[in-house]
């Protein structure tokens, strides 16, 4: 038997979600084919049983401070606890992602699927053939594993949120996003913690100041950094995995995780058959409305390659509802998309770094930097850190970085005068709030130092 959609996601994460409700609310029959759980990594593990551990690790800090503030705390911490109270709650949110598809009508299909042509998908448990006017793969990404001997012996984020014992100790191979996260997030537990990264410093490609300061903020919490090496290999050692690494060094862990980037998920899909191009690094080619190299096919989210981030999927699966099914061709623009590393400090950014800027023009660098007024009571040194890069002379700004507690929520609100195109005046004529970390931003004076003909001076 065949049935016929106006439009078949595969793939029932944050971007194929919104596309399928946004299409069905435009009165599109569409069906949406999930082999594992409605909501996708972001809901059931990514960003939100993240976030929710990252609040569980701060409490550490937290009862740190707490003696300068007149409070005696004594405190223990329960893995299983966290664990089932993060499963009860992205369990909540399946239940509604699930009943946001169903109420426009989204048919939910519990199977995995393959492309078998521009028009037509195989659900492969069923082995039943779905038509469909248009197919949208929203498949997003898996974790990349390096191949080295004793491999299968890691594990990755896909696994770590439901460990069933918190371990002795942790080794993780990384220096991005969820390196930093997990190692803020291990050790804030409890777990002994070593990051080994095969670069210079964590965070490759963010401002220097955001990763000097974090660098510091992982040491101070006492987390063990090992750079210019990688893990060689992987073995069994009792209970524990001894790692070996490039220098020749072998150490047993009570775990070993790779957060060594992750993949467009394009394995099995039949892509190849169906004539859909890849880039050079296997995720789907697509134009600016997400359309592939098959008129029919469109990608949205992580399977595409373009911004790995939550937001931009679901925005990119607004926008594909819009111009296919609502005659209302919309582009996502990719220019100006703000961020968060939710490590511990954490940090915001959104648009240009120094050496970036520098290469557009004559830049003005403000910076600020001081103890968040928390720590200021206790015999805490960390410092926070507020950077805004403009145009010389109180032109736009072109960047904006920030290190410390709230640095997160602070970016996203920057990112609307941001997106205005605001100029240093702007920010300047915005009445300070006091006392705030954030004020800083709006009442610096004179710039920090300068980049004139590309060249730093001062500072
Ligand atoms: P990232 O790309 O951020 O970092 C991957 C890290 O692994 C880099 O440090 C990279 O080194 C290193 N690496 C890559 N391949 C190897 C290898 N073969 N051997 C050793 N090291 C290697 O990926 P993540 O896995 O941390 O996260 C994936 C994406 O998910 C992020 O890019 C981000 O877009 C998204 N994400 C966003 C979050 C947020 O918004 N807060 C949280 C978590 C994830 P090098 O720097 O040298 O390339």
């Amino acid at each position: 038997m065949t049935d016929s959609y106006d439009l078949v996601v595969i793939g029932a994460g944050s971007g194929g979600v919104r596309a399928a409700r946004m299409a069905a609310t435009y009165g599109a029959r569409v069906a949406v084919v999930e082999e594992f759980r409605v909501g996708g990594t972001c809901v059931i593990r990514g960003c939100v049983p993240k976030k929710l551990y990252v609040y569980a690790s701060r409490f550490h800090d937290l009862f740190d401070i707490a003696p300068s503030f007149g409070w005696q705390v004594e405190a223990s911490f329960d893995w299983p606890t966290l664990v089932a109270n993060k499963e009860k709650e992205i369990t909540r949110l399946e239940a509604a992602y699930t009943a946001n598809l169903e109420k426009p009508g989204v048919k939910i299909i519990r199977d995995r699927a393959v492309v078998t042509g521009p028009n037509s998908v195989r659900l492969v448990g069923e082995g039943r053939e779905l038509n469909a006017r248009y197919i949208l793969i929203a498949t997003g990404g898996r974790p990349h594993i390096p191949h080295i001997p004793g491999a299968e012996l890691g594990i990755t984020s896909n696994e770590v949120f439901d460990l069933p014992v918190l371990p002795r100790s942790i080794l993780i191979e990384g220096g991005g996003y969820i390196a930093v996260e997990f190692a803020t997030i291990l050790a804030g537990l409890g777990v002994d913690t070593t990051l080994v990264y095969r670069g210079d410093c964590i965070l490759r490609g963010f401002d220097q100041d955001m990763r000097r300061g974090l660098e510091a903020g992982l040491i101070d919490r006492g987390v063990r950094l090992i750079y210019q090496t990688t893990i060689a290999s992987l073995a069994r050692q009792g209970d524990e995995v001894a790692a070996t690494f490039s220098d020749g060094v072998t150490a047993p862990f009570g775990a070993v995780m790779f957060a060594t980037g992750r993949t467009p998920n394009v394995r099995g899909l039949g892509l190849e058959s169906a004539g859909v191009e890849l880039t050079a690094t296997g995720a789907i080619a697509v134009d600016a409305f997400s359309r592939s190299s098959v008129p029919s096919i469109y990608a949205v989210g992580d399977v595409t390659g373009r911004a790995q981030l939550t937001p931009v999927a679901i925005r990119e699966g607004w926008y594909f509802a819009e111009t296919v099914f609502n005659d209302n061709p919309q582009a996502v623009d990719h220019s100006l998309i703000p961020t968060a590393v939710f490590s511990e400090p954490e940090i915001g950014v959104i648009g240009l770094t120094e050496p970036e800027a520098a290469t557009h023009g004559d830049i003005d660098v403000y910076l600020a930097r001081f103890r968040p007024m928390m720590n200021t009571l206790s015999s805490r040194t960390e410092r926070m850190v507020l950077k805004l890069i403009t145009e010389k002379d109180g032109g736009r700004v072109l960047g904006c970085h920030i290190l410390g507690p709230g640095a997160a929520e602070m970016i996203q609100l920057v990112a609307i005068p941001m997106g205005m195109g605001a100029s240093k005046a702007d920010f300047d004529r915005a009445m300070a709030l006091h006392p705030s970390a954030a004020e800083e931003l709006v009442t610096f004076k004179a710039p920090s130092y300068v980049y004139r003909g590309g060249e730093k001076v001062g500072g």
